[in-house]
């Protein structure tokens, strides 16, 4: 976007090197391109994943153009349409899945984008949505209901899209079974949770804080396991009188992964999409065989799931958690925040005058 030759500029979080949250810095940069066929959206809310901490840390082993701007989530305004986007006018209210696909390839023509060999996420392998505009595919808009609450919708994208490609799309979950959800607290663990409700599922969160397992009851865990060492699978399956879960759900990786694989039922599912402890791992392959176990690695959504998801979240069946919001400004203070697990749900970020 220019004006008479001139670079429009925004404000935005930016980092020109790895480290902790001291290397964001609030900076002006240019308006981002709007190639043929995407759309500039004007940023209202952002909201803070663990993906941001990896990407900004080095650790998620992600390649950065610096400065890099963070940011996976947006919700916001159309503020203008490249050539030959359609279905959007300026000003309208949208949300934005922030997988993104070449939009050509067998894959993406299949509506399964994550499979897309240039799959891309917004924040992650691009510049995000620390920003006041953000430059996405038209096909990665969605038109938000008059009246949604903002910071829901800022909340929602990426762990509801997460939660339901895992649960249904990949683990294609059935009325009824028992799930188990690892690390309760986090963002798409709370969106995983509502999400089996859906499914009348008997849900189990695990969390390593004794005081969040309330928190992880209203959210609608039917029952709270604290993890503390070896052998919480085997006591709590002994406890309930059950032989396993379903599913189990997971992103802690390394440190819950033995009682995981362990509190598995015959025929169970073990979903995974990421590895927030450590993604080395070794397991006794004769529980694999002889429980018939499906070890599943599931990552973003597609298109589909995206539209349904959100549909669900704007008819308010799924009610996303958030616990707490901070200004564009403070994105540093944000991110410790969810870096020491002290949150329940998601942490939203307002992008607008107040974050100047
Ligand atoms: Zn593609």
């Amino acid at each position: 976007m220019s004006a008479a030759g001139r670079e429009l500029l925004m404000k935005a979080v930016v980092f020109n090197r790895h480290g902790d949250s001291g290397v964001m810095e609030m900076s002006e940069v240019p308006v981002p391109e709007v190639p043929d066929g995407w759309v500039l959206v004007r940023v209202n809310g952002s909201s803070i994943n663990h993906l941001d901490f990896t990407v900004r840390s080095g650790s998620a082993g992600i390649p950065v153009h610096f400065p890099h701007i963070g940011g996976c989530d947006a919700a916001g305004t159309v503020a203008a349409l490249g050539r030959g986007a359609t279905g959007y006018r300026e000003g309208e209210a949208v949300v934005v899945n922030p997988g993104i696909g070449c939009g050509n390839c067998p894959a993406c023509r299949m509506g399964e984008d994550p499979l897309c060999e240039d799959f891309r996420i917004l924040g992650e392998h691009m510049n995000g949505s620390f920003a006041e505009f953000v430059s996405v595919p038209a096909r990665n808009l969605k038109r938000m209901p008059q009246g949604f609450s903002l910071v829901k919708a800022a909340a929602s994208p990426l762990v509801y899209l997460t939660a339901w490609h895992a649960l249904v799309g990949r683990a294609g979950i059935r009325f009824g079974e028992r799930v188990l959800v690892t690390g309760g607290s986090g963002g798409v663990s709370a969106a995983a949770i509502q999400i089996a409700k859906l499914f009348d599922a008997n849900v189990v969160a695990t969390t390593r804080k004794e005081e969040k397992a309330d928190a992880l009851r209203r959210i609608g865990a039917d029952d709270v396991i604290v993890t503390a060492g070896e052998g919480w699978g085997k006591n709590y399956l002994d406890r309930a009188g059950i032989n396993g879960f379903d599913i189990v759900i997971d992103s802690v990786g390394s440190a819950l992964w033995k009682d995981s694989i362990r509190s598995l039922s015959k025929g169970g599912r073990f979903l995974n999409y990421g590895r927030t402890s450590g993604g080395h791992v070794s397991t006794d392959l004769s529980f694999i065989f002889w429980k018939q176990l499906q070890i599943i690695g599931s990552t973003m959504g597609n298109p589909d799931e995206f539209d349904t998801v959100m549909n669900l979240i704007f008819n308010r069946r799924l009610d996303p958690v958030v616990d707490r919001v901070f200004s564009l400004r403070e994105a540093g203070l944000a991110q410790d925040y969810v870096e020491s697990a002290g949150q329940i749900g998601k942490v939203v970020l307002l992008v607008g005058e107040d974050s100047h």
